[in-house]
């Protein structure tokens, strides 16, 4: 999605709630970067998980697939990618000659970290032969020992392309894992047991609960990023009920709201996205599945740290040519299947 250049919002929230000093500062430093970005013909690409402020000043926003596009289609020559880090290596292998920045170097992600590329290699070693099938949440080197990347959308595409008598190493998302297995019925499919620690924040009961106190409202999935996945594995494992549930994109999930005749949503998601959706639709109400669904690592990134960023080009993100190359080739084969070879589910628009 292209941002234009705007000044702070002030929406509620944990991290949006500002002092009037507060957005003083960031309006300044917001003019600040946009000035750098100018002057070093940067493009600023935020995921849909940043803190408002510093999604304000992006030039793109959107989900980790749309945002490695972006990337990969610039014609600027620095991308600062204020995200996690899988991402920027994402971005660097789709962009090679492009420099691309992360603003804070901690900024990992606790699902990737469950599986490093020698854990990988003994994983294959143990099953040799097997294909390996990797959710996008996964360092350049992991990827770089897989056969095919996915993202949540596009899973069980890409599960459903493999002969059914070849085994399958499928990582790191567990819950992910388990929802494939369970929709394509493939009983040679082992599961690596990674999770993101944000989905703990959204647990079943708290779902039920959420919904009993909105009775009318609608309930809303953004499976991105892995928080989510196990709201995806609960509602098709029946643990959770279908009525009235829309499993969304990105950007299915920012147009919903306008053509349903729901006034209320209940929305599980990690919380930084309930902000977009509250300013995009000022007449309707959201409610997170859980507000404690809130991703530390997205939050690193800061105005100060962009602007440092532009300034003294920090901190740069480079994937060795050699594993760029294996690892472009397993996301090459995502893109190439998509998310549209078998026709959605009602009330399910996985997108990206
Ligand atoms: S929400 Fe979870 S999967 Fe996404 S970056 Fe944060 S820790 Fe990783």
């Amino acid at each position: 999605m292209r941002r234009n250049f705007r000044t702070l919002a002030t929406a509620g929230g944990k991290f949006n709630s500002m002092t009037a000093k507060a957005t003083t500062r960031a309006a300044a430093l917001q003019g600040e970067i946009r000035q750098l970005a100018s002057a070093r013909n940067a493009v600023i690409l935020a995921h849909n998980y940043q803190r408002p402020e510093v999604q304000d000043v992006a030039d793109y926003v959107g989900d980790s697939l749309g945002l490695s596009r972006e990337a990969a289609g610039t014609d600027a020559d620095i991308i600062v990618f204020c995200g996690v880090h899988f991402m920027a290596e994402t971005a660097a292998i789709l962009a090679a000659a492009k420099t691309v920045l992360l603003p804070d170097p901690a900024a990992g992600c606790s699902l990737a970290a469950t599986i490093d590329a020698s854990q990988l290699r003994k994983w294959k070693a143990a099953h040799p032969g097997a294909v390996v099938v990797s959710y996008v949440n996964t360092s350049a080197e992991v990827k770089a020992e897989s056969d095919f990347c996915c993202t949540s959308g596009n899973a069980v595409d890409v599960v459903n392309t493999i002969p059914p008598d070849r085994e399958i190493l499928f990582l790191p998302d567990m819950f992910l894992g388990a929802h494939v297995r369970r929709v394509t019925g493939r009983t040679n499919m082992r599961v690596w047991m990674g999770e993101c620690h944000v989905h703990a924040g959204i647990a079943p009961e708290d779902i039920r609960a959420q919904r009993a106190r909105h009775p009318g409202a609608e309930f809303l999935v953004h499976p991105e990023c892995g928080c989510t996945t196990s709201v995806v594995e609960a509602v098709s494992a029946g643990d959770v009920d279908p009525e009235g549930v829309h499993i969304l994109s990105t950007e299915g999930m920012m147009k919903h709201p306008a053509t349903s005749r729901a006034r209320e949503f209940v929305v599980a998601t990690e919380v930084g996205i309930i902000d977009r959706l509250a300013r995009a639709h000022p007449d309707k109400r959201f409610h997170a599945a859980n507000d404690r669904a809130l991703c530390p690592y997205m939050k690193l990134t800061t105005l100060e740290k962009v602007a440092a960023s532009l300034k003294n080009l920090q901190y740069r993100v480079d994937v060795p040519a050699e594993v760029a190359a294996r690892a472009r080739l397993a996301i090459e084969r995502m893109v190439a299947i998509g998310g549209r070879s078998t026709p959605p589910a009602p009330g399910v628009d996985l997108g990206e």
